[in-house]
């Protein structure tokens, strides 16, 4: 006799929060009597944290809790048309499935193989579990074009570091599954399990939390299906996508196709949306290539994924073999002047507020705040910029944003630390009307045209007659951007020379003996200038 239950199996729902190209579900609901589809809210990740600096738990702001519950809601709903439904539980998420996958006797378990550091963690602990239960586990590689762990193999166990080198070994993804289900297993008795709906904001205890507006982006499968179809309808914009020559201060129209955060969450499969791309391609007389295309953004994901599994630390500048020891300042006033939108530098500021408010911006965009904070203006560690945007952004990923932070502070992958972008010029090439800072900083929306990017330049009258007194209505620059910039590359200068003298081996003693012989050139220079002042 067939126990009950023996045919079943659990799909455990983590990112992959969709329906089309999900080889774990296929795996799950194939040949299964019955079948669980279970995410875990982790409180950890979900519980409201009153301490943050924006509304929203320990780990995420609310724009991007909001974008995971529309998320696992389109999901429950499409299950539901398949006769399932999405099995919600709360709690440890190890503890919550080992407990189901117990209490359900179950035959197998199937989840996305995912490559972050938390999850490597959490799933070994899992797997364990199951093995030592005698459950089947399956794990497929599907949030990536390609399998990281292949990838590394082919290159001789290491990462390729290049973008160009990956490229070359990683050849052509393989297709998304073209199976769509027209029905799953039922669900099987729930026993003692403690299950619920998807929760809403409030169900969370987000009711009372303030927020003047949310992001304009809905999660869910079927609304990344929708933008996804949306932007391979316009097959000439799809040919001619080329990254760089995007508008970062697109708003109402942004330049890129804001399918990140569905990515993310793996509401989009990356292989079906590379594939889309290749149709559209081969409809075409010509299309851009590689690093630029629309398939090339595909590939620089792949890329981060791909360094950021292979490199033990790479979410830090210590014990991080591929990321430069700079002596950065751990200056927390700055950061909050950065982080709140109050650098007094328009262009970077309503940027900052595009993040808190959107939760997403554009690539360029984000260049340039990340270049303020860090190499460019202000000196603070790539680390704590990197936690904000982890915070705020709905596409926070940990591969890419690590990867980008690593990046744009010239501290892995890209060096010419004497290419600054300009907080003042570089938007104005863009937007010389400043449409973009009058919407996202509405205080300086009657600013003139020729001040709107330095608005302390303008004189009081004008100050006046635009209703923002600089210094009082918006801030004051929180620094002289030429002297700050200067400052900045004379420092990178420094670390990279030190590094070099070393061969790349510098110590945290070494780090500190920099910084202090910085901060002595530093007072030096304050003394000269005060005496040269005096002189006059
Ligand atoms: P599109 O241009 O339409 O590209 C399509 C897809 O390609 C994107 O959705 C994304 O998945 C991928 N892609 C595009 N650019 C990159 C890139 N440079 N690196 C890796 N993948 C890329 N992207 C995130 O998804 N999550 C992050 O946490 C993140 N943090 C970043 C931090 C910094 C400092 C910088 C400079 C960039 C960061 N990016 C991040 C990369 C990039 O800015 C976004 O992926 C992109 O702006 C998302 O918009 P889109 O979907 O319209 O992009």
């Amino acid at each position: 006799m067939m126990l009950s239950g023996s045919g079943s199996s659990v799909m455990w729902f983590r990112k992959g929060l969709r329906i089309h190209d999900n080889p774990a579900l296929q795996l799950a609901s194939q040949g299964a009597s019955h079948l669980y589809p279970l995410f875990v809210v982790d409180p950890h990740y979900m519980e409201p944290d009153p301490t943050s600096f924006s509304p929203g738990s320990s780990r995420a702001g609310l724009n991007r809790i909001k974008f995971l519950l529309e998320s696992l809601v389109d999901l429950d709903l499409s299950l539901k048309s398949l006769g399932s439904r999405l099995l919600v539980l709360k709690g440890d998420p190890a503890e919550v499935l080992i407990r189901c996958l117990k209490e359900w006797n179950v035959r197998k378990l199937c989840f996305e193989y995912d490559t972050e550091p938390y999850y490597q963690a959490l799933d070994t602990k899992v797997k364990n579990f199951a093995v030592g239960a005698g459950i089947e586990v399956c794990s497929p590689v599907s949030h990536t074009l390609f399998n990281p762990t292949e990838i590394i193999e082919r290159n001789g166990g290491k990462p390729p570091l290049t973008y160009q080198s990956f490229i070359k070994i990683a050849g052509q993804p393989p297709p998304p599954l073209t199976i769509t289900h027209s029905s799953l297993p039922p669900v099987g008795i729930l026993g003692s399990c403690d299950v619920s709906e998807v929760p809403t904001l409030e169900d969370l205890g987000y009711g009372d939390a303030k927020q003047d507006e949310f992001s304009p982006f809905k999660g869910g499968e079927s609304e990344a299906l929708k933008r996804l179809a949306e932007c391979m309808k316009d097959k000439a914009w799809v040919a001619k996508f080329e990254k760089p020559k995007g508008d970062p201060s697109a708003f109402l129209k942004p330049a890129t196709t804001v399918l990140s955060p569905y990515l993310k969450f793996g509401c989009l499969s990356s292989r079906y949306f590379y594939q889309q791309i290749q149709d559209v391609y081969e409809t075409m007389p010509k299309h851009t290539s590689p690093p630029v295309s629309l398939s090339g953004q595909l590939l620089w994901r792949d890329f981060f994924y791909t360094v950021a599994f292979g490199t033990p630390n790479f979410d830090r500048m210590k014990d991080n073999k591929i990321c430069k020891q700079i002596p950065w300042k751990d200056d927390d006033k700055l950061l909050e002047a950065w982080r709140d939108g109050r650098t007094g530098f328009p262009w970077i500021d309503a940027i900052m507020v595009q993040l808190r408010q959107w939760g997403w911006m554009h690539h360029l965009a984000r260049h340039c705040v990340a270049c303020f904070l860090t190499r460019g203006d202000l000196f603070v560690h790539w680390e704590r910029g990197r936690d904000v945007f982890e915070r705020l952004l709905i596409d926070a990923d940990w591969a890419i944003n690590n990867g980008n932070w690593l990046w744009l502070s010239c501290s892995s992958f890209f060096y010419q630390y004497n290419r600054i972008y300009s907080p003042t010029s570089f938007g104005k090439k863009y937007d010389p009307n400043g449409d973009y800072i009058r919407h996202f900083l509405p205080v300086l929306k009657d600013m003139p045209k020729q001040y709107i990017y330095e608005p302390w330049s303008a004189p009081l009258s004008i100050q006046t007659k635009a209703n923002c007194i600089i210094g009082k209505d918006y801030p004051k620059p929180v620094v002289l951007h030429d002297s700050a910039s200067k400052e900045c590359k004379r420092k990178m200068g420094e670390a990279y020379a030190l590094s070099k003298e070393l061969d790349g081996v510098v110590s945290e003693d070494d780090l500190k003996n920099l910084r202090r012989k910085l901060h002595e050139g530093e007072e030096q220079e304050t003394k000269s200038k005060r005496s040269k002042n005096t002189a006059v």
